[in-house]
């Protein structure tokens, strides 16, 4: 007698010699099985669903390649133009063909031009509102590799940002690189732990912004390792510090140009705005001078998808170059290199704030943040700043964060406390900052310019331009292809092998940890001195070692 799934039920029990225990048994394994079965087939329909749709996606558009003669060139890539939608107020290509790269000297804002302003336009109903935002930008592997990097400054520097925004609740911080925040994780105290989750959770004195495991080249990077780097850093959160926690605000200030593949995945991940810094100096020229430093940036093939970005007008993300157009003046509000440990290379050193000298202070800082403010939307109308406060592995102790947040907060109170200076300033985050733009866009009714295309090729200086990162340490860059496509392949049998309902228990959840491992090593990689190839070589090895 054969049966099959579907006729245990005409079984004659009496033909069996079993009793009826094992039978009922038996029975009952069956009913689970074919259970599962349905299920399995569910999925199997919803997985053949997924690929046709993913198929159709794939079919690729064969584009008519132009016959470029001299007739129809003329000085422009006809094929490019071809290709490019015209759905946006204004695009890359067509800055490319009318900037003249001509690098002219622009004074104290050497790549930029003279700034003057009309101090009659703040008034006590419409104060500026300036936005300071300290943060520490920590690369997860450059000089020393992301283990060194941790036991001599990051460690550190985590540990003084918590004990630092505990002492007083005004104090903000921001903070990117979820790498950093696991591997402080598992060997911080419990108290210091609790701390920090207060200050994410709680307080919001403490912004992750992007939050990805680390903050992503956008040249090299293929965009399935963008994704998966991202989803580790957001699952790390969201299963160690608060499932609450979806960081909305992305923050890329160092990595060598900027794709527009990176605002597409950050607007479809539900971000609200994010920020750029090193976009050729020539391009931020341009940007300042037309007041579009502040854009909707969307994709040449998306008309829908788009996002605010506020793209950083200086030479660097230093504060030298984030407080205003001067950096001999900026330089001297780094109250970090009044302690000795660091200097200003311009010439002037930075003064301790006491009750002699916080009127010119003042007002030398102010004059910068006046300036600064005239390259944002409408000159009248735009009364938000958003001035950054950090540089490399600042923080690093609790004197140097005492320094910097001690001056500055004797700089704000004397600032606000004066009426004629009409300015309203404080700590921030990202989040503040960009929605009190949002808010101020709306009540003085500022239409926002939208832009599509890339920011490639960088150059931070003259004819400086950062394109030797495309092609350098080629074995690197298609290991990381490899691994890419490996990885992809144990995640699919992974996940089929639970769809089977073939779950293995302690098996599976040790391949998953190996999963868990292989994503972050590949996450690691993605920094923007990961796969560009800007480490030193032992750091380089170690991310191959890896
Ligand atoms: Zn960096």
């Amino acid at each position: 007698m054969t049966y099959t799934l579907n006729s245990y039920n005409t079984i004659d029990d009496s033909d069996l010699i079993m009793d009826r225990e094992e039978i009922q048994a038996l029975k009952q394994k069956i009913k689970t099985l074919e259970q599962k079965a349905l299920v399995n087939e569910k999925n199997l329909l919803e997985l053949e669903a997924i690929y046709k749709n993913i198929n159709q996606d794939r079919t690729i558009q064969v584009h008519k390649v132009p016959n470029i003669t001299q007739n129809n060139y003329q000085g422009q890539c006809q094929f490019f133009k071809e290709l490019t939608p015209k759905n946006t107020d204004f695009q890359i290509s067509e800055l490319f063909e009318k900037l003249p790269f001509d690098d002219i000297d622009g004074g104290v804002w050497k790549q930029g031009f003279e700034i003057t302003y009309d101090q009659n336009q703040w008034s006590q109903e419409k104060k500026l509102n300036v936005i300071i935002v300290p943060h520490s930008h920590n690369d997860p592997g450059w000089i020393l590799t992301f283990e060194e990097y941790f036991q001599q400054r990051t460690k550190n520097i985590l540990d003084t940002i918590v004990n630092t925004l505990i002492e007083k609740s005004t104090r903000k911080f921001i903070w990117a690189e979820t790498s950093y925040l696991s591997l402080w994780w598992t060997q911080a105290s419990e108290d210091m732990k609790s701390k920090m989750k207060k200050l994410i959770v709680e307080t919001k004195q403490l912004e992750i912004v992007t939050g990805g495991w680390v903050m992503n080249d956008e040249a090299n990077s293929y965009y399935y390792a963008m994704i998966e780097q991202m989803i580790e850093g957001h699952e790390w959160l969201r299963n160690k510090i608060d499932a609450s926690i979806r960081p909305e605000y992305g923050w890329a200030i160092d990595p060598f140009g900027y794709t527009p593949t990176m605002p597409y995945l950050l607007e479809k991940m539900g971000f609200k705005s994010m920020l750029i810094q090193r976009v050729h100096y020539h391009v931020k020229k341009y940007l300042a001078q037309n007041q579009k430093l502040e854009f909707l940036w969307k994709q040449d093939w998306s008309k829908e998808n788009s996002i605010f970005c506020h793209v950083m007008p200086f030479y660097s993300y230093d504060i030298p170059h984030t407080c205003g157009p001067d950096p001999k003046i900026c330089c001297q509000f780094d109250f970090a290199r009044a302690s000795g440990q660091y200097s200003c290379p311009w010439g002037v050193q930075p003064q301790v704030i006491n009750a002699r000298n916080v009127d010119e202070r003042s007002r030398l800082l102010l004059d910068q943040y006046r300036k600064k403010s005239q390259l944002y939307g409408d000159k009248k109308s735009h009364n938000v700043l958003l001035v950054v406060l950090g540089d490399d592995f600042r923080y690093q102790s609790m004197n140097e964060a005492k320094m910097q947040f001690e001056n500055y907060e004797k700089l704000m109170d004397y600032m606000n406390s004066k009426a004629e200076f009409n300015v309203n300033i404080k700590w921030g985050t990202l989040k503040d900052y960009f929605e009190l733009v949002k808010e101020n866009d709306l009540k003085e009714n500022i239409q926002v310019p939208s832009f599509s295309g890339d920011f490639f090729t960088y150059a931070d200086r003259q004819d400086h331009y950062w394109s030797g990162y495309f092609t350098s340490r080629a074995f690197y860059k298609r290991l990381d292809r490899v691994v890419e496509g490996y990885l992809r392949t144990a995640e699919i049998f992974y996940s089929l092998n639970n769809l089977n309902g073939k779950d293995n228990g302690e098996k599976m959840n040790n391949l998953y940890k190996e999963l868990l491992g292989a994503r972050r090593n590949l996450g690691l990689f993605q920094h923007h001195d990961g796969i560009t190839g800007t480490s030193k070589s032992h750091v380089v090895l170690d991310y191959s070692n890896k």
